[in-house]
Parts: C-alpha cells; structure tokens; sequence
C-alpha cells in the first residue's frame, strides 16, 4: 500500500483528461488510471457538435462559458480544435430552443430557407426557416484527445480500477489490477464504468444505458471550405431525431439518428437493432443530404450513458474524498466541466447546479415573449 498522488482521476476520455489538465494547471500532484486508450470509449471519433441550443438555459450557460474554455484550451496547444462553421438547427425545438440561447448573450438566429445552402451545401432543398448558432461548430475530438494526452503523459497509469473506496478522514482508497493506492481525493470520470466503481462505493446512480451507432458519408466533389453542423428535429426528411457534423477538412460528414436501449448486463435486448439504425440512417442520408455519396465510409460504435431526467443532464456526486461525475452528451462541456470538478476537488465542493437535486438539463426553459 502506498500514498498516491494528492487527486487521482479515474478514466482518460474527454472528462478525466479534461479534469486532470486542470488539476495538474492548478498544481495538484495528478495521477490518471485508464483500463484502455485514452479517447477511445465514448470519446473516440472524429468529430462531436459544439451547440448552445438546450432546453435547459443552465445549461445554455455552461455551453457559453464551456466555449470560452475550448478558445482558451485552442491557444495552450496552438491548434483548432473548435471549428467556426456554426451549428444549423431545422424544426420544432430548434425554434424553442432559440430564446434560452439569445438571453444568453449567444449569436442565434433564424435564417431563411434559401441561406441555408450558403452554412450547409450538402442539405436538399428546404422550406423551412432554421435557426443558425453561429459561434456552435464541430469539435476536433482527436485533436483534443492526443493533445491532452500528450500534456499529461507522465500522469497515466494504464490500468483498470477494481474498486473505490472512501477512507475515513477523507483520503480514498483505489484498488487496481496491480495496486492498492491512497490518494487525497479521487474524481470517477469512467463513462460507462462509472455506475459500476460508484455502486461499489455504495451510490447506485440514476443512469440509463444504450448503444449507438454513427455512420460517416463522403462529400461529394470538393469539400466545401465551411461546413456546418446540423440537428434536425423536424422531420421533414423522415426522422426528427438526426444530427450531424463535418469531419476535420470537410471531405465526410458523419450522420447519426437514435440508439437503442441495452440490459443492465449491457446486453442488446434486440440483436438486430443497431443493424436497422444503420439503414434507417443511410435512407436519412440519402433524402437529407444529397450532397453525400450514399454508401458509408466509416462507423462509430458505443455506449451511452444517460441520467433518468434529461438526455443532456449530468451532475457530480460526493462520498467523503470520492467524487463521481456522469451524464450525457457531455464532450462540449468538457473544459469547463474538467475546470469545475478540478476545483471541487480542491476544495471549492461541487457547485449547487451540478448536485443531483437540481437535474442540470431538465429545465424547460419558458420564454417571457409571446412565441412568434
Ligand atoms: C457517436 C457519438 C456522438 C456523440 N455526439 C456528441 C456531440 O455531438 N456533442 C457532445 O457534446 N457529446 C456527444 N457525444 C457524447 C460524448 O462523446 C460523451 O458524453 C463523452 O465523450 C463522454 O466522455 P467521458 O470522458 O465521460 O467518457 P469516456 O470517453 O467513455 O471515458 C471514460 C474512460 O474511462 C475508462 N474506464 C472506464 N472504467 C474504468 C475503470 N474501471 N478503470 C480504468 N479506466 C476506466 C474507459 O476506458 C474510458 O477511456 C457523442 C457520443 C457518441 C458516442
């Protein structure tokens, strides 16, 4: 048994590595278990969207302060990581969402059906009005990955945590297939093997588990200089759930729809479901955006893990020395998410809308003006 470094953080995707950069900027001694590739679970890939369209103006918020973040993180590695190109948004809550984010101080607004072809040259002809986030854009996830990983190389441990445990006087213990460790404090950023290490500590979580599938398209002829992301929730090509964001260069496009609900065991109850999300997804391709050749190029498999209020909802839990961090779509957030769990960990305590009692993500935000 020996006494580690002052934090330990449990999992080296976007949320460990983005606490640990923190943590290791604040001056703490930081120590990094990771049982596989940094980046390479619910992280891996090529491409997320950066939005500030939530339903939640909280959360709207933490987008606004997350981006500032993602600029500053752009200037320490000298790279993009954080594309221009904005975000189009087509349908029902697009427009809903669109007053949480101009309160909010973010440059949104509607935009006719004939500009669209001006942010997204791949779309078919549309109707309708969009909503257009200008300062959204498409994350560059390998980028942000290895430059991460690169600056925190002599903090990663690779191997698998068995279990935590909270010791008295606030120190925690960690136990991994070749150590007992104690360490000050210890911060569960594992994605999809946090809910099992917190139920080891004692604290079943309120999550929800699915896999997902994401398909990669190539553009047709040139890659277009810009290119924006896309949510569509209206339907109009046949699906209200799709969303969808350029590749760095612009020369693919990757599409996804839904995912489909897993056992506790992880365990697909429907072995072919992942199979008909596929199809249901190059056919969504194919009527939405034409400006993609129709065969897919690439996949994305993974795990979702989702808390029971909102598929956007996350939040930070404390046991003693141990805290636990889980939720969804979470990538966006990542810096400013890091930046605050470095700080509670550090003795600024969890701030009060990341508790589990405020449901950061469920708010429904009403607009005061009369819609229209
Ligand atoms: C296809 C797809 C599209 C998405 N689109 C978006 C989007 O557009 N915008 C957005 O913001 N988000 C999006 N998300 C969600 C986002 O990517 C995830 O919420 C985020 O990456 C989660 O990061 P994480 O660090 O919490 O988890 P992970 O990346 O899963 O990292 C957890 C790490 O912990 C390690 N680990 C687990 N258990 C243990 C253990 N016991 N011991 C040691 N190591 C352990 C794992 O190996 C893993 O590397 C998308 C996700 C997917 C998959």
């Amino acid at each position: 048994m020996h006494t580690g470094a002052d934090v330990a953080v449990i999992g080296a995707g976007i949320v460990g590595l983005a606490t640990a950069h923190a943590l290791s900027e604040r001056g703490a001694s930081v120590t990094v278990y990771e049982r596989g590739v940094p980046g390479n679970a619910q992280s891996g890939g090529e491409s997320r969207i950066f939005r500030h369209a939530h339903d939640d103006r909280r959360l709207v918020e933490f987008a606004v302060r997350a981006r500032r973040a993602w600029r500053d993180w752009e200037e320490r590695f000298g790279a993009e990581l954080l594309s221009r190109d904005g975000v189009i948004a087509l349908g029902p809550a697009a427009h809903r969402r669109l007053e949480a984010m101009r309160s909010a101080g973010v440059r949104a607004h509607l935009i006719a059906a004939e500009e669209l072809a001006g942010h997204l040259p791949l779309l078919a002809a549309s109707s309708e009005r969009a909503v257009l986030d200008e300062d959204g854009g498409a994350i560059r996830t390998r980028a942000s990955i290895d430059a991460l990983t690169t600056a925190l190389r002599p903090h990663l441990v690779f191997d698998e945590v068995l279990s935590v445990r909270p010791l008295p006087g606030d120190a925690v213990e960690v136990r991994t297939g070749g150590a007992r460790v104690e360490h000050g404090r210890v911060i569960v950023c594992a994605g999809r093997g946090t809910a099992a290490l917190a139920r080891g500590a004692g604290l079943p979580l309120p999550l929800r588990q699915a896999a997902h599938v994401r398909l990669t398209y190539r553009v047709r002829g040139e890659a277009p200089d810009r290119l924006a992301c896309l949510l569509d929730s209206s339907g109009a090509f046949g699906e209200a759930g799709a969303y969808a964001d350029p590749i760095p260069g612009n020369a693919a496009y990757a599409i996804g729809l839904a995912d489909t609900p897993v056992h506790e065991d992880g365990s697909l109850i429907e072995a072919g479901a992942l199979e008909t999300i596929a199809e249901r997804t190059t056919a969504y391709a194919a009527r939405a955006l034409p400006g993609l050749e129709p065969e897919p190029v690439d996949v994305r498999h993974c795990w979702v893990t989702e808390l029971t209020w909102h598929e956007d909802g996350f939040a930070a839990w404390e046991l003693g020395g141990l805290l636990i961090a889980a939720g969804n779509n979470l990538f966006k957030h990542a810096p400013e998410l890091g930046r605050v769990l470095a700080d509670a960990a550090l003795g600024d305590g969890i701030p009060p809308q990341l508790h589990p009692e405020a449901k950061l993500g469920a708010e429904r935000f009403e607009s005061v003006r009369p819609a229209g």
